[in-house]
């Protein structure tokens, strides 16, 4: 076609060319925008005026339940029933969002979703969800924490002021007052522990990660254990007719790489727990062992009372004791193993239990092959699982 005609016709293909084009190139860009709108680690969905789903990403469709094709155009009300959620769909102001039972959850973790409402354009709404069980369970835990906290204080304390008071409005003869300021001072130890612990582990969650170049000589951390371990012994055997029989390994040239501190709090605490729940006259052994495949392990064999196979899971839960009069009778907090626990991830190393009741109990700390040097013992232990 030539002439006039012909020009038209070819202005026009140019046009529509260009037109198409364009549609492309929007076409890519709402695709790029959805994408990175299913890429967010929360959920989105929109809400036409009448609350049917318009749209919703993949989190959302988790979060609620719905099936991103299936359920497109169907009332939220009519898909999403949580209580908490239908009282606040109706609210006229939803600026502070709300929390409800989410669907993606497990029977024993059920999921928890943080919920906000935004308006926007003609009577639209943007329904936005936020998986926050993880936030929620460490809330719970923070109350239970400072929860038990207080109540360990709280025991002692009242102790404590419940014996002043005898001493300031009792005539007692020397005999008397002197028992009773020898059990106002278990109390004070008592709580003196608890800070102490208290302190060990706020300060372990609070610095760095433990440096693996700072080498120190096994044999220096077994010899504080074994002072410690020893003092701990005399005291709670004094005056009973039978001792403990304590075995220390002795390691010359091993070392290990990490925080002189925390390791030796981790040691003597498995030490300690070993000297404090096996009877007088039961024996209790230390030891460090290289492994075949270069990690090696410190551990502590007592011959105590043991432990039932449905504790052991929970043992190093702050404040979880097996046997409470025991353990507060012999000083113990209930975080020891709690901070053993903590001591070895730090360290890339794992805390290891086996207890059989009545016969005994076998902690250890398996330590990776980067934070250990081999001594001079020439034959390693096979691997431990
Ligand atoms: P505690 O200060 O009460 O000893 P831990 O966290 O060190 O707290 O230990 C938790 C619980 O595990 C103890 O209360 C005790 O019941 C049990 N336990 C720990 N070590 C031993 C052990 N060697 N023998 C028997 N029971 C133990």
């Amino acid at each position: 076609m030539a002439g006039l005609w012909g020009e038209i016709v070819g202005r026009t293909r140019k046009l529509l060319r260009e037109s198409e084009k364009q549609t492309q190139a929007s076409e890519r860009r709402l695709q790029e925008f959805l994408a990175a709108i299913q890429a967010s680690p929360n959920g989105v969905m929109l809400l036409d005026p009448e609350g049917r789903i318009e749209w919703c990403n993949q989190t959302a469709s988790e979060h609620f339940g719905i099936d991103a094709e299936r359920d497109m155009l169907q009332l939220i009300g009519n898909l999403v029933r949580d209580p908490a959620f239908a009282a606040y769909y109706v609210q006229s102001d939803t600026a502070r969002g709300t929390t409800m039972m989410g669907r993606g959850g497990t029977a024993s973790r059920p999921m928890r979703l943080s919920v906000h409402l935004h308006p926007y354009g003609e009577g639209r709404r943007l329904l936005l969800s936020t998986d926050v069980t993880a936030l929620e369970q460490a809330e719970a835990m923070r109350r239970d924490f400072v929860a038990n906290v207080s109540h360990e204080i709280r025991t002692p304390l009242t102790v404590l002021t419940g014996f002043v008071e005898t001493l300031q409005s009792l005539p007692l003869d020397q005999a008397e007052r002197a028992r009773y300021l020898e059990l106002m001072s278990q109390q004070a130890s008592r709580m003196q522990s608890l800070v102490s612990d208290l302190l060990t582990l706020s300060r372990i969650e609070g610095s760095p990660p433990p440096s693996p170049l700072d080498w120190m000589p096994v044999d220096d951390l077994l010899g504080a254990c074994e002072d410690e371990g020893r003092a701990l012994s005399a005291l709670l055997t004094a005056g009973q007719s039978a001792e403990h029989l304590l075995q220390f390994d002795h390691v010359p040239g091993a070392s290990l790489a990490g925080s002189r501190g925390e390791l030796l709090s981790a040691m003597s605490n498995l030490v300690s727990n070993a000297v404090r729940y096996t009877p007088a006259g039961g024996s209790i052994k230390v030891s460090w062992q290289p492994l075949s495949d270069g990690r090696a392990e410190f551990a502590v064999r007592d011959t105590g009372p043991g432990i039932a196979p449905e504790h052991l899971p929970r043992l190093t839960e702050r404040f979880y004791r097996v046997d409470r009069s025991r353990s507060r009778e012999t000083g113990g907090t209930g975080l020891g193993l709690a901070i053993v626990k903590h001591v070895a991830q730090r360290h890339g190393a794992e805390l290891q239990m086996q207890s059989t009741p009545g016969q005994g109990s076998r902690f250890s700390i398996v330590f990776p092959a980067a934070r250990v040097r081999a001594g001079a013992t020439s034959n390693p232990a096979p691997t431990v699982q």
